[in-house]
């Protein structure tokens, strides 16, 4: 291994090619350096290491080409290397890296808010901060939701995820491996029931009551600042609510005073085939969280919300040294170009369209796939034994290691580690799309 970076001029073929054992022996290599020097505790899903990626197409050290299902969890959206990103983040890069916004201000940092502004859902005026990462922009959301109310409570919604941070960590759902044994937690984070249609059974107006009846007797609205909700949830299994839930929590914020926070990180930014999920299910959040998807892999993160909500903090109360980068910023820009050039908002339905009858008919023909959901490029199978709702979450460890032995990238989700969420890039095609649902009938047939 050199320490070079090798810039290839060739075209990375969208195609799936096994070159050898998976892992192969470079990934083994790389595998036995990072387990003398990184720390355990940054766990490594499938032993793989990756050299370079195009649009849907992921290559490893071994010359492996695989068809990305996940995306870097949903982070490559408008795909791998996209040109647009690239030439924007390199253009950025020769002009100035770091210049910390709070000192001396640069157009991308507000360029970006713009289109925050027009781009997020609702038609009122909008402000945003930019932060680095989505945890961070889940606690940012949270300090100017109880600057602007004065009150302490976080409220949020069972099996939810919401990061890793101290804050977010509290408001997460799952204790292992995301919490366990990290607390001392936040204080004032109170877990509510959520609407969980394939386990609950619930219509949107019952889950919405007991989700409500809940934080009225347990923390009383009175000292809530916030509820904060994804609007289908990300880790927690691509749970899709009920129709009526999220609309009815909404207005039950804004009779009680509560700011209504979107965490969007997962399903923004065109993932849904709607700029943000929320308008999926009629909801205009007060504040809306983006992040994953929003720079073509660089990171940024973004709060956006109502500006009178937005400007309660303090000159000075927000920022930080390398939030809203000028490269990462540059990045961003070019995203939000290309969803609108290329209409990429279409392709989530298109991906939706070739995925969703795809996995039913899987369902008729395996039994242990208790539920398909999921919206645009965000969608989800659940495994259990059949005809019950018991998770099996080994199937979910067989068909993913099966499949990344075929080329195939999947990733797990779910409270229970029983789901397969599908999050590929829009630039995906039919034909990856349906080759790699090839394999995942064969990965259930060799159960
Ligand atoms: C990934 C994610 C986060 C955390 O984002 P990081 O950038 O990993 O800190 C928060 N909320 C949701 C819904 C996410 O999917």
């Amino acid at each position: 291994m050199t320490d070079t970076i090798v810039v290839t001029t060739h075209p990375i073929s969208q195609e799936r090619r096994v070159v050898t054992a998976i892992p192969g022996p470079q990934s083994l290599a790389l595998h036995a350096r990072r387990t003398a020097v990184v720390a355990s505790g940054v766990s490594s899903a499938l032993p793989v290491y990756v050299e370079r990626a195009h649009g849907a197409i992921v290559v490893d050290v071994d010359g492996n080409q695989f068809i990305d299902l996940g995306a870097g969890i949903g982070v490559m959206t408008i795909g791998h290397t996209d040109e647009a990103v690239i030439a924007a983040a390199a253009a950025q890069l020769e002009l100035v890296t770091h210049a910390m916004f709070t000192i001396t201000g640069y157009e991308s940092y507000v360029r970006v808010a713009e289109l925050l502004a027009q781009h997020t859902p609702g038609d009122f005026a909008k402000k945003s901060v930019l932060l680095n990462s989505g945890a961070e922009a889940v606690e940012n959301a949270v300090k100017i939701a109880r600057k602007y109310t004065g009150r302490p409570g976080v409220a949020v919604l069972d099996h939810a995820y919401h990061g890793r941070t101290n804050l977010t960590m509290a408001m997460t759902f799952k204790a292992m491996p995301y919490k366990s044994g990290f607390g001392p937690f936040a204080s004032d984070v109170h877990h509510a029931p959520n609407s969980y249609p394939f386990r609950d059974g619930l219509s949107g107006a019952d889950a919405a009551k007991r989700t409500i009846t809940y934080l009225e007797k347990s923390v009383g609205a009175s000292d809530l600042a916030c509820l904060v909700a994804e609007p289908i949830q990300g880790e927690g299994g691509f749970v899709v609510p009920a129709d009526g839930y999220l609309a009815a929590l909404q207005d039950w914020c804004t009779a009680n005073g509560v700011v209504f926070i979107a965490d969007e990180i997962q399903s923004g930014m065109a993932r849904t085939g709607r700029w943000y999920a929320s308008e999926h299910f009629g909801v205009v959040p007060d504040i809306v969280l983006t992040a994953k998807g929003i720079a073509g892999g660089l990171p940024i993160a973004a709060v956006t919300g109502r500006a009178e909500i937005m400007d309660a903090s303090h000159a000075g109360g927000l920022g930080g040294t390398f939030a809203g980068n000028p490269v990462a910023a540059a990045a961003a820009i070019a995203v939000f170009g290309e969803i609108e050039r290329r209409n990429l908002l279409a392709e989530a339905g298109r991906i939706e369209g070739v995925l969703k009858p795809a996995l039913h008919a899987l369902q008729l023909k395996y039994p242990i796939i208790g539920d398909v959901r999921g919206i645009g490029a965000m969608i989800a199978i659940e495994l259990v034994q059949p005809a019950t709702l018991e998770p099996n979450a080994a199937a979910v460890s067989a068909i993913t290691a099966f499949a990344a032995q075929h080329g195939v990238l999947l990733l797990s989700a779910g409270t229970f580690g029983n789901v397969i969420r599908f999050l590929p890039s829009l630039a995906i095609s039919d034909s990856l799309l349906s080759e790699a649902l090839g394999v995942l009938d064969e990965a259930f047939a060799s159960l």
